[in-house]
């Protein structure tokens, strides 16, 4: 099997599952029973909320569990706005976002609020200049993917944070489910930041929000405090460690992993750039994770179905949206409805190797080849 569809999910490692494994069977009790059971296991927890803590660059009561990143979306920006109601109904964000930002704002534009997208520069970059200009007296929330799902365009999240320094009624929320073990993360500007385990070699289930101390949130699950107010239910200790350990391992020997991938993105690049059909979405100021092509005349599910005859696996859109119309992300990068009705996304691992890159390439020119008419000789 090649799997070149990293960035839809990872294979848990083997680590990970095994702490996740020893603390259930190990550590049953629950974390806020004052018996011993129920100590052991909240230390492990403290434990967890540290190690993600200091990995992250922040304090332990900054640390939020969720289920995932589309919940850690979804408590960023509901918690926010409705605390926060008294600055303001208005929202930026951008087209670039994952389907669990714009279906979120979209609820609550149906709910009265006010959201604007951002513009974006030719190289997929936030406009900074459109960003200010949209700025309101009631703007209540700006949110932005530090790295999109579907072309792996990168935002200089820093500068946009510092850029907001000058509103301090703005909350800056980031997405960061992409970009987490992908590109280096500062959280100095930001307030609020979305990541994922499944995203990182961990388990599927479980997420984490960052929310600086400034910030208040009004919880979206009640019933009482569990690892924080802000999210009720038994604390899932295992799923925490989980977790905790994937970042620790994601993070560790980064620079050796993403020059590999950087190694891989380039020669895979390089060949695609001769395939005739074949338009390269992805630019230069995208993480060499994701690379974006759209094959003219080939519709995505088609060529996503004929590789997996191969056992090679991509990615049509992200695997969260909703239907088989174009990509959004696409079209907003290049205004051409051809090429954003027609992509498809390969996502790489300092897991995938050379040979898997070769034989996507044999078999991709194979596949054009066999689901394209030749003209040749016909006309
Ligand atoms: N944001 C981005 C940028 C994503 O790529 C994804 C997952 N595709 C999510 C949010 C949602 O993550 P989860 O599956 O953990 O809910």
């Amino acid at each position: 099997m090649v799997y070149l569809d990293y960035s839809a999910t990872t294979p848990v490692n083997k680590d990970v599952l095994d702490s996740f494994n020893k603390v259930c069977l190990e550590y049953p009790g629950n974390a806020n029973s004052l018996h011993k059971l129920g100590r052991e296991s909240y230390h492990l927890m403290e434990a967890a909320t540290k190690q993600v803590a200091d990995l992250m660059g922040v304090d332990s009561s900054e640390v939020i569990f969720t289920s995932g990143a589309t919940e850690s979306n979804n408590l960023a920006i509901i918690g926010s706005i409705l605390k926060y109601k008294n600055r303001g109904n208005h929202i930026l964000t951008t087209k670039l976002e994952h389907s669990s930002i714009l279906e979120t704002v979209n609820y609550l534009e149906k709910n009265g609020f006010v959201v604007e997208y951002i513009n974006i520069l030719e190289n997929g970059c936030v406009n900074l200049d459109d960003l200010k200009s949209k700025i309101r007296e009631d703007t209540v929330l700006v949110s932005i993917c530090q790295v999109n799902s579907e072309i792996g365009i990168r935002q200089d999240v820093s500068q946009i944070g510092k850029l907001l320094k000058d509103y301090p009624k703005i909350i800056f929320h980031v997405d960061g489910t992409q970009a987490v073990g992908k590109t280096k993360v500062n959280l100095d500007n930001i307030d609020l930041y979305s990541f994922s385990g499944h995203k990182i070699y961990g388990l599927k289930g479980i997420g984490c929000l960052i929310k600086k101390k400034h910030i208040e949130l009004v919880p979206i699950i009640h019933g009482g405090k569990s690892e924080t107010i802000y999210r009720s239910g038994t604390p899932t200790v295992s799923l925490y460690v989980s977790i905790a350990k994937a970042l620790k391992l994601a993070l560790m020997d980064f620079d050796k992993k993403y020059h590999h991938v950087e190694y891989l993105n380039k020669y895979l690049k390089a060949n695609l750039e001769t395939m005739n059909l074949v338009n390269i979405n992805s630019n230069e100021n995208c993480v060499p994770h994701i690379v974006n092509i759209s094959v003219k005349s080939i519709k995505p599910e088609t060529l996503m179905h004929a590789l997996a005859e191969s056992n090679i696996y991509i990615s049509t859109k992200t695997a969260c949206s909703f239907d088989n119309s174009m990509s959004l992300s696409v079209y907003e990068l290049t205004k051409n409805k051809e090429i954003a009705s027609h992509s498809v996304r390969i996502s790489l691992s300092y897991l995938t190797t050379i040979d898997e890159i070769n034989y996507f390439l044999k078999i991709l020119k194979e596949k054009i080849k066999e689901l394209t008419i030749d003209l040749e000789g016909i006309i």
